[in-house]
Parts: structure tokens; C-alpha cells; sequence
């Protein structure tokens, strides 16, 4: 028996997720329009009267490139420290425009469930406030986003009711906060902040890795699904954060059921640990360890909801080789990856089946989540992830995550279970 955790009504979505928008935490004091270099200004009131889409915003950058380098002495925190605030910010408001929309959907009728259009409206959100968020925030240099959505579709004579949704519920949500509260983004001003998430990555300069709303599925059913927003740094994820909106505050080791408050951020600099806070208003985060259990006895572990996902068939047979005594927890999303840092369980499995490929925005954000909280994350040969490849990434059959007294026989427990799946597969 495997143990799932999620949501299972509207009401255990509590107070603060109620469809009434509450106001995060200003991470800045100064009034908006001061705060932005003078172009940004501009760009404000082009936006009142909703002409300009995001082009205006960038023609300044090329002046700015030079600080990236100029900033490559300072200490991982101090370099990536105004990053990572933009990245909480543009993460914790992409998370409320999401549990704005599961709300509606976990109310509406079940003939409007079969409706997949709310999560399409939530994905091109969620990226749309990302992409705006971010820009508006860092000022430094050329901006490069890998995202998982483009504006094609959207920009289809069929899709004019979703661009209008999409253009409300982002203006709604921007609303909230202090900082845009003047701002009103025009549909083109969308699909441009949507489109800033075309780039293939690479090994060179700083990227932004989104994935808008992973674990959709999760998303659709009103269980767990993250906002995973990564930065890479010359093809190392240098800055992460998870937003978990129904992720209990609160240990899920040994719970089949959700206790209290729920609603994470986990977040990452690359040597300065990993930390997790509430997505309240005002909440300070407190730094999170992976498990220090060395006996796979103790150990739980994670893996895909879905099935379509991850071979449960294989998770199965390696945590009996290694000694796992628990179920399965079932969970999607990267909110596994989140769990695993704070130690609600010690292994992560994931082996999706034959050829498909993993996306860099699926594990960006998580990687340097438990990295830093202390784990290890490899693919199933034991090689490091490695996001410089472009938009995928290029591994060995599966990824695994553990601390780092369990890797070296989760190792094993893994390579002979694939031997074994391959030695039954070449005897049919
Ligand atoms: P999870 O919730 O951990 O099962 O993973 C969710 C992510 O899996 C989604 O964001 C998708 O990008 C990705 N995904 C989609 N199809 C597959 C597949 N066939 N195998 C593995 N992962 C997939
Ligand atoms: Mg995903």
C-alpha cells in the first residue's frame, strides 16, 4: 500500500487560501515607482494606459551587463542574495494567482472538471507573473528564462476568452502587492512576459529555470504541485526555490493525512544551506537537513502519484533490495524534492519509463533544494545532474536523491535492480 498525500476538499484549504487575496510580505520599504531605475518608470505608465508589452522594460540591460562579472568575488550569498529575493517574490505571487485557480476548480461541478482549460489558465499565469516579476526586480543585465510554456497557442483567435482570464486573474494577483499595485498588464504585455521563457539554457551566462506549475496532474486532482524556479549560473543551478501551496508546514513522515497549516517555500543559494519558511505574510525561514539515518530499515521514500511517471514496478524491487521497510509515499511534484531536504523522508525515486526525457525546469529548483540541505542527487549510473545541456537533461535512466551515508548503497540497490528488469526484459 502506498500512502498519498493531498488535498481532499475545499475546506482544508483554511483561511489564508480562501478565494480572497492576502497580501505577502513587502520585501522592499520604498514605494513602487521610486524604487525602479528611471526606464522602469516609464515602463509603469506605459502600462496604465496599456500600451507597451515587456520589450520596453529590457532595452536598457546591455549598459548593466558588466555587474554579474564585477560581483563574482563576493560571497554566494551576497551575489545571488537580490536574485533569490526577486525569485521568493515572483514565486510566492505565482502561488497565489495557482491556489486562486485549484480553489475554483475543487468547487466547480464534476462536468467542468473534465474541462482542462483552469490549469492552462494557472500554467500561463503562474509564468506570465514569473517572467514579469523577475524583470521588474533585477535590473542587472540581459534576461534569460528556459520556461515550459510559450505563447503560441495562446495567441490563436480560439484562445481570445483564456488571454482575457489569464490577463484578469495576473492583474488581480499583481494587485496584492505593495510594489505593483499601479501596475496593469495589457494581453500583448502576457504574451510577451510569457515568451521571455523561450531560451535554451546553455553553459554560459544566467539563466531562470520555471517550471510554472509542476505536477499539473497533482494540480488538476487538488493534491500537491509546485511553482520551481531555479537561477543557473555559467551551467550550475546556483538559486532555488519550491513553492508548495499544499505542502503541510508540518512533517509528512508517517501521515496519511494532512495536519495543520500547510503551504511552504523552500529556498536555496548555492553554500549558504537550504531553508524553509511558511508562504504567510511575514514568516522567517529556519534552516532544513536532510535525514541523518544511515540504516535503510528507517528510511522512506518518495516517488511520482502517477504511475505514467516513474516504474513503480522497479522503485519497488530497490527498496526491497535495500532494506526499506515503509510504503511508498506518492506524491507529485517537486514538493518531494522539498520533503526530502527537511527530512520527512530519506529517498527520493524516480525511473520514467523508456525514453522519455527529463526537463531541466522538473529539477532545477529541487537539485539545489536538497544539495544544499545536505543530500546527494544523482542519475542511476551515480553521475551528477548536469543542467548546461540546453533544455534537457541528459542522463542515465533515473534520478535518485538520498543523504549521503545511504547513497553509496542505494547505488547499488539501484544498479541491480535495473540489471535484473533488464535481464527479465531480454528473456520475453
Ligand atoms: P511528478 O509529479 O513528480 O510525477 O512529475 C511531474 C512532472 O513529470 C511534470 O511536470 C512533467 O513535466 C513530467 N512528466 C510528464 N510526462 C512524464 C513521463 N511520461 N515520465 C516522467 N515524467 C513526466
Ligand atoms: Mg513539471
Amino acid at each position: 500500500m502506498a500512502v498519498r498525500l493531498g488535498l481532499t476538499n475545499v475546506a482544508s484549504l483554511g483561511p489564508r487560501k480562501a478565494l480572497l487575496p492576502v497580501r505577502l510580505p513587502s520585501l522592499l520599504s520604498v514605494p513602487a515607482p521610486d524604487r525602479y531605475p528611471s526606464h522602469h518608470r516609464h515602463f509603469y505608465t506605459s502600462l496604465s494606459s496599456t500600451i507597451s508589452p515587456l520589450q520596453l522594460v529590457r532595452d536598457f540591460s546591455q549598459s548593466q551587463i558588466t555587474m554579474s562579472a564585477s560581483a563574482s568575488d563576493l560571497s554566494p550569498i551576497s551575489t545571488y542574495a537580490k536574485e533569490l529575493a526577486a525569485a521568493k517574490k515572483a514565486a510566492s505571487l505565482a502561488a497565489r494567482l495557482c491556489q486562486m485557480v485549484q480553489a475554483e476548480i475543487l468547487q466547480s461541478d464534476v462536468q467542468s472538471k473534465a474541462d482542462k482549460s483552469p490549469v492552462t489558465v494557472a500554467d500561463y499565469g503562474s509564468q506570465a507573473i514569473v517572467s514579469f516579476v523577475l524583470d521588474m526586480e533585477l535590473s542587472s543585465g540581459p534576461f534569460s528564462m528556459v520556461a515550459e510554456e510559450d505563447s503560441e497557442d495562446l495567441r490563436k483567435d480560439s484562445s481570445k476568452e483564456i488571454l482575457s482570464r489569464i490577463t484578469e486573474l495576473v492583474n488581480d494577483t499583481l494587485s496584492t502587492d505593495p510594489s505593483f499595485c499601479n501596475v496593469i498588464l495589457s494581453e500583448e504585455g502576457i504574451l510577451s512576459a510569457i515568451d521571455k521563457g523561450t531560451s535554451e539554457g546553455g553553459s554560459s551566462g544566467r539563466h531562470w529555470v520555471l517550471d510554472p506549475i509542476d505536477g499539473t496532474k497533482g494540480f488538476l486532482r487538488g493534491d500537491q504541485y509546485a511553482i520551481a524556479l531555479a537561477l543557473l549560473d555559467e551551467g550550475k543551478v546556483v538559486l532555488g526555490v519550491l513553492a508548495c501551496p499544499n505542502l503541510p508546514l508540518a512533517s509528512i513522515q508517517n501521515t496519511t493525512q494532512n495536519v495543520g497549516e500547510s503551504g511552504c517555500l523552500f529556498s536555496a543559494i548555492v553554500g549558504n544551506g537550504a531553508w524553509m519558511q511558511s508562504l504567510d505574510e511575514g514568516s522567517s525561514p529556519t534552516k532544513i537537513q536532510v535525514t541523518s539515518t544511515d540504516d535503510p530499515v528507517d528510511a522512506s521514500f518518495f516517488e511520482s502519484f502517477e504511475a505514467a511517471h516513474s516504474l513503480h514496478d522497479l522503485t519497488s524491487n530497490i527498496a526491497k533490495k535495500l532494506g526499506v521497510k515503509a510504503p511508498p509515499v506518492r506524491i507529485d511534484s517537486q514538493a518531494k524534492y522539498g520533503a526530502l531536504a527537511r527530512g520527512d523522508g530519506a529517498i527520493y525515486l524516480r525511473f520514467p519509463h523508456k525514453g522519455y526525457r527529463e526537463k531541466i525546469w522538473d529539477h532545477a529548483a529541487g537539485y539545489i533544494v536538497v544539495t544544499e540541505a545536505g543530500g546527494v542527487v544523482t542519475d542511476a549510473a551515480g553521475n551528477d545532474l548536469d543542467f548546461s545541456k540546453g533544455r534537457y537533461l541528459d542522463l542515465d535512466t533515473g534520478i535518485m536523491a538520498t543523504n549521503k551515508k545511504l547513497m553509496p548503497s542505494l547505488l547499488v540497490a539501484v544498479q541491480d535492480s535495473i540489471k535484473e528488469q533488464q535481464q527479465s526484459a531480454s528473456l520475453l
